[in-house]
């Protein structure tokens, strides 16, 4: 393990954070892209025809087409279909402590409220964090003070250098509330004699593991 000061900004799933906007399928090949213009006193709803295209990273047919789509509006993937996918291509997630930390032992009525109301909540979850992938590969963890335990699981253009970070949080309202912050950052590079991703554990024996993982991290670790 080895720390790194880090300015950690970040980001959610909305269309500022992730340069996306509503669009209308029209033909295989164009949309009717559906944005407000906010620079005029009342916000205006614009149409305009824009060019579509398939996803060149992903297997055709793996491509599903609705009528009513979010649309990439910048990057190399401009006009495709926005999944909401990490570059990982599963679903970003946000940090949530597990219940074995030095915060939750303080405060023992809420540990027990979440273990009467909210079992499923004990084992914590790891955040999805963008870096560098050049850097910190896919299933680099890190722990980040104010967020907690995430592992490396997306990238950005902006997001470049050993020194860069960007979080992932569930809301807008979350993501701005973090802003810009200069942070002592806890890196562990992947470890391939861990739980190899590509052996076939049954799902409930990794997460079980996992969770002991995160609950001995938390524990010591945060
Ligand atoms: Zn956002």
């Amino acid at each position: 393990m080895m720390e790194r000061n880090m300015e950690v900004t970040a980001y959610c799933n909305c269309g500022k954070c992730c340069c996306w906007e509503h669009g209308l399928l029209v033909s295989p090949t164009h949309y009717l892209a559906l944005s407000q213009q906010t620079r005029t006193l009342f916000p205006i709803p614009s149409l305009r025809l824009k060019r579509r295209r398939k996803n060149p990273y992903q297997d055709e047919k793996e491509q599903k087409t609705f009528i009513f789509d979010k649309y990439w509006t910048a990057t190399t993937l401009r006009g495709c279909v926005y999944e909401g996918k990490t570059a990982l291509g599963d679903l970003p997630k946000q940090a949530r402590p597990g219940p074995l930390n030095a915060r939750s032992l303080r405060k023992p009525l809420r540990l027990a409220l979440r273990v009467a109301l909210a079992p499923w909540c004990l084992l914590g979850r790891t955040g999805t964090i963008a870096a560098d992938l050049d850097l910190y590969p896919f299933g680099t963890r890190m722990y980040v003070p104010g967020y907690g335990w995430g592992e490396v699981r997306d990238c950005g253009s902006a997001i470049k250098g050993p020194h860069r970070l960007d979080l992932f949080f569930n809301s807008h309202g979350e993501a701005l509330k973090w802003g810009r912050r200069q942070c002592r950052v806890k890196v562990v590079k992947p470890n391939k004699e861990w739980i190899d991703r590509q052996v076939l554990v049954p799902g409930a024996v990794k997460g079980a593991v996992k969770g002991i993982d995160r609950a001995i991290q938390c524990l010591f670790g945060g």
